[in-house]
């Protein structure tokens, strides 16, 4: 590992979706970029074995390191007036029967690439009064940006991974259409829209990160579904195989795997030094920098800028509000798993009622 910080313009710790973008972000702009990434690197080709007898058994094929320690202190008892909402299905019936809280497991990919070798290429634009909490509901914070000046970037980015949807213009209006067609609804849609239907309910095909053709030298999906396990085709728009690889290719862009960062160093005016890190032979190091992109995810970045107080900043780093910790912002996802393994288009329809609903 290099000490210099004369060597890069920019560090940016993780290379998941948000780490991912803003090194493409920056290198396109000619500026020298590390990428420092607590976990391994994925080969698709090599590391997602569809043709394995156990494939459709298991998860995503993690490897060493590329999981993250989760412990959870007891957690709170549940008011029995609140028994109601408790999941439950028709096989196993309430999937919590005990009367706690249960710890929902932190669901997360460490590796080049991030979260996104794993997630199931949804891609979604936020709700523009989902950036007005502050303003509608007088919770969280004013953003300091709105959909109007948003909207661009979405374009862009969208074209990048490849996301394939019929176009409407609804809640979530559109400067052009989907850079990618959308594709047939197969045996699993179909059973969805007739389902959706039966109760009324308006139902429109979902934007999906699956390419319905092929693009960037990557291949169509085959629609083999198993998009949480690993796209051994890379037609899955994961970071890795789009904003990674365009940031890499242009030669501005390194990324070094299996470095964890443990700490920042920022001194009394608040501007960062540069960074602890054990490097992937396991030896402690410190690495200068002029700039910091800290994108570790949802949980992990809270932590390393608390883990990372000094004497200026006894709570942490960038949490003058205290609310750097106790305080995450929640995406509600209602959805149904059907028990019947059917290939075809993973998640190909959504319910716009819980999409647009005000309520
Ligand atoms: C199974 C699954 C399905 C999903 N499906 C969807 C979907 O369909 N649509 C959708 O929009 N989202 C989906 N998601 C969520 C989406 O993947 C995440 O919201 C997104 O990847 C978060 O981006 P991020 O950059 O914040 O974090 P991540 O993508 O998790 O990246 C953080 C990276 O930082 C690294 N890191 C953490 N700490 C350190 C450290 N101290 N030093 C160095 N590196 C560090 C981690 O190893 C990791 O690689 C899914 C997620 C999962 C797990």
């Amino acid at each position: 590992m290099k000490k210099s910080d004369a060597e890069y313009d920019v560090v940016i710790i993780g290379s998941g979706a948000g780490g991912g973008t803003m090194a493409f972000a920056y290198a396109r702009k000619n500026l020298r970029v590390l990428v420092l990434e607590a976990g391994p690197k994925f080969d698709p080709f090599k590391d997602y074995k569809l043709a394995d007898k156990s494939w459709e058994q298991q998860g995503f094929p993690h490897k060493p390191g590329s999981q993250g320690r989760q412990t959870f202190a007891e957690l709170q008892k549940l008011d029995p007036a609140h028994e109601d909402p408790r999941s439950w299905n028709a096989v196993i019936g309430k999937t919590n029967p005990t009367d706690r809280r249960r710890p929902y497991k932190y669901h997360h990919v460490r590796g080049v690439g991030g979260s996104t070798l794993a997630f199931t290429g949804e891609s979604h634009r936020m709700h523009p009064e989902s950036m007005q909490m502050k303003s509608r509901f007088g919770v969280a914070a004013y953003w300091p940006v709105d959909y109007k000046t948003l909207e661009p970037f979405y374009s862009e980015a969208e074209k990048i991974i490849g996301v394939a949807r019929p176009t409407d213009l609804g809640t979530r209006w559109r400067s052009e259409p989907y850079p990618l067609p959308p594709r047939e609804l197969g045996f699993g849609g179909q059973k969805l829209v007739a389902g959706a239907e039966k109760l009324g309910m308006n139902w429109g095909a979902n934007a999906r990160a699956a390419l319905s053709k092929p693009c960037d030298d990557r291949p169509n999906c085959n629609y083999c579904a198993d998009c949480n396990r690993g796209c051994r085709r890379t037609d899955k728009g994961s970071v890795d195989v789009t904003f990674l690889q365009k940031a890499t290719a242009s030669g501005f862009c390194t990324i070094q795997s299996g470095v964890t960062v443990t700490k920042i160093e920022a001194g009394a005016d608040d501007r960062v030094k540069g960074v602890h890190l054990i490097d992937a032979e396991g030896k402690s190091a410190f690495l200068a920098t002029p700039k910091l992109v800290v994108a570790c995810g949802a949980v992990e970045t809270p932590r390393l800028l608390l883990n990372s107080a000094n004497q200026h900043a006894p709570d942490g780093l960038a949490n003058e509000s205290g609310l750097n910790g106790p305080v995450g912002y929640a995406q509600r996802v209602v959805g149904g798993w059907g028990h019947r393994r059917i290939r075809g288009c993973n998640v190909p329809v959504q319910v716009q009622e819980y999409i647009d609903s005000k309520k």
